[in-house]
């Protein structure tokens, strides 16, 4: 195998551009520009990337098939695998710790619990951070040393810190994280103090984090890194590319994922919608979005405004409403302002997929049967296991479609929620969730027999 052929077919990336997606604005900017949001009317961007004259969507499925067995780094992520699609040119350098790449796995326990024939998960929490975040922070980070940036910033419930950490750690940039004060699990925490990061904890939420990041994001020496930002979108939108092909490019009718700030349902909208118009699929799966009880504004949305219009509304002139003090033991997606709230919206409605809610119960009761799977996950994860049982339930999936579940983090993300389930003193405030999968230690005495005992006594 050549290098020439490995990266053929190749495509003019310096083609690409930032736009707004508010239709009426369409404002368009270089990719060189170190901007967020629209500066004629405040929209989100997103990006565009020109495919150039020789990409064809046979030659680029072989292209990508063929970099999994090199040895160039390049080739070996699973972001950059399929850097056709990522506004950089050819000799952009990347940041890369050998992300995505990650397995799909068939759940049949978890299908039996949800009502499903056959359920399969895609572990985006097999990431090297442990979380799905990466697949788009070694886009963003790429982008932040091209620009020049001295130092990347974000505001986290701890996976983006982490993993922005990590990256910057990676590319010699300084890294700054907002994280609410008590409100991230000790191991996201450890995970970003080990890479160097200067954590700030902040007294208040997500959100205040959030906002005090937008106001940063106006100092030229400091690159914003939350996924307001379009280039995180950009490399998690390779998920989609690489979930066909383990699906041998059979489209799933269903793909369902946690909601927090939205930015994974966005970017997964976005590569199906990419290879809908390069001809690699026929249609989109329906894309569905589960959030928790006590941080579900994106739900109320969907409900409340979304789900009685027949066509799609313009999104300047819809109001969203933020959860002011959003509730959940899922802390990934503990937000109540998400920041992709829009680009998702869109994604959703397009796809013909559904947002809903699921309690910290039934949250808490999916992760264990997960477990029961062999497979751990946060419990942010969860929610869309709980969610498809849910959406089963209500027929709006049937048990004989195909459906693919995104696990966004490792189980080692919060290993306190996961020793309380089992004890049994799991508890959100005052309320205790019971663990109807509970799977308490056992007090044994040190010796051979007691133990035998045991076991015969448990099956
Ligand atoms: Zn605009």
């Amino acid at each position: 195998m050549t290098e020439e052929s490995l990266n053929a077919p190749v495509v003019a990336g310096t083609r690409a551009m930032q736009r707004c997606i508010v239709t009426s604005c369409g404002a368009m900017y270089g990719v060189h520009e170190r901007i967020y949001v629209c500066r004629r009317c405040g929209g989100p961007l997103e990006i565009g990337v020109v495919a150039g004259e020789t990409l064809n969507s046979a030659s680029l499925r072989d292209a990508w098939n063929l970099r999994k067995t090199s040895g160039e780094p390049r080739d070996q992520s699973g972001v950059w695998r399929f850097r056709e699609l990522l506004p950089f040119d050819d000799t952009t350098p990347i940041v890369t710790l050998l992300e995505g790449g990650t397995p799909l796995y068939d759940a049949p326990r978890c299908a039996d619990y949800t009502g499903l024939r056959a359920l399969r998960l895609k572990h985006q929490g097999c990431n090297p951070t442990g979380s799905f975040k990466d697949t788009g922070m070694t886009v963003a980070v790429t982008h932040a040393a091209m620009l020049g940036a001295r130092t990347a910033v974000c505001a986290s419930t701890g996976n983006t810190a982490a993993s922005l950490a990590a990256y910057s750690a990676r590319a010699g940039l300084k890294c700054a994280i907002l994280v609410p004060q008590r409100q991230i699990t000790a191991a996201k925490l450890a995970q970003s103090l080990d890479y160097g990061a200067m954590v700030c904890e902040i007294a208040g939420n997500f959100d205040d984090c959030m906002q005090l990041i937008q106001e940063l994001g106006d100092d030229p020496s400091i690159y914003v890194a939350n996924s307001i930002n379009p280039f995180r979108i950009e490399g998690q939108k390779t998920v989609a590319f690489e979930l066909m092909e383990q699906c041998r490019w059979r489209l799933p009718d269903h793909v369902v994922v946690p909601g927090g700030n939205l930015g994974n349902s966005t970017a997964l909208g976005k590569g199906f919608s990419e290879l809908k118009e390069l001809g690699l699929i026929d249609r989109i799966p329906k894309l569905n979005v589960i959030q928790a009880e006590g941080a579900a504004p994106f739900a109320r949305l969907f409900a409340e405004t979304v789900s009685k219009s027949e066509t799609e509304p313009e999104l300047l002139s819809i109001s969203f409403l933020a959860e002011q003090n959003p509730q959940t033991l899922a802390t990934a997606i503990k937000i109540g302002a998400p920041v992709s709230w829009q680009k998702s919206l869109r994604a959703v409605m397009r796809s013909g997929g559904r947002v809903t809610t699921v309690s910290e119960q039934e949250i808490a009761d999916a992760k264990a049967v997960i477990g029961r799977d062999g497979i751990g996950c946060e419990p942010a994860s969860a929610a869309a296991i709980a969610g498809i049982r849910k959406l089963v339930r209500a027929r709006h999936i049937c048990r004989e479609d195909s459906v693919v579940a995104v696990l966004t983090g490792h189980v080692l993300k919060d290993p306190d929620y996961v020793a309380n389930y089992h004890r049994g003193t799991l508890a959100l405030g005052k309320t205790a969730l019971l663990g109807a999968f509970r799977n308490m230690p056992k007090q044994v005495a040190a010796n051979k027999s007691a133990i035998l005992s045991l076991l015969s006594h448990n099956g």
